[in-house]
């Protein structure tokens, strides 16, 4: 039995939504909340709370599916460009625990901004953190 998440609630329409695109693996729509005109989820049909838990089937749908919804955005809004976004726990922003990517497209009016604060990578964290994930990699 398929996990109901409010986005599977959605996906199965329960909850009514503006839809855009469907296929075996995926589904979007448009947020009812948007950050900009044209703002997206594209969400994975599989019910995978955050994207490490995702299929690799369920992962390679959505790859594919990025950029064809992205052309339509853009050339449906006129947007001159933008981002895409995809939130993984509680902690990082993440409101709905089933995986999904924004596309927010971005207009010359736009005011939206992302907080970014960068600091220069330390050469001794940089090595030890590569070697730890690769190590993970190898596993
Ligand atoms: P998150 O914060 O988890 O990355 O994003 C969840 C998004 O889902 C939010 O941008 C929010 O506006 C959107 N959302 C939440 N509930 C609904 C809903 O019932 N319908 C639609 N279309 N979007 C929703």
């Amino acid at each position: 039995m398929t996990e109901h998440t409010l986005f599977t609630r959605i996906i199965e329409g329960e909850i009514p939504c503006y839809k855009l695109y469907e296929n075996e693996y995926v589904f979007a729509f448009l947020d009812i909340n948007p950050l900009s005109k044209g703002h997206t989820l594209l969400v994975s049909k599989e019910p995978a709370p955050s994207i490490d838990h995702l299929s690799q089937d369920s992962a390679a749908a959505i790859g594919k599916a990025l950029p064809i919804l992205s052309r339509a955005i853009k050339e449906a809004t006129g947007a001159i460009a933008y981002n895409i976004i995809q939130n993984n726990g509680r902690e990082a922003g993440m409101t709905v625990p089933h995986v999904h990517f924004h596309i927010i497209p971005k207009y010359k009016e736009s005011k939206h901004v992302f907080t970014w604060e960068p600091k220069a990578l330390d050469a001794t964290e940089g090595k030890s953190i590569a070697d730890a994930i690769q190590l993970s990699l190898n596993e």
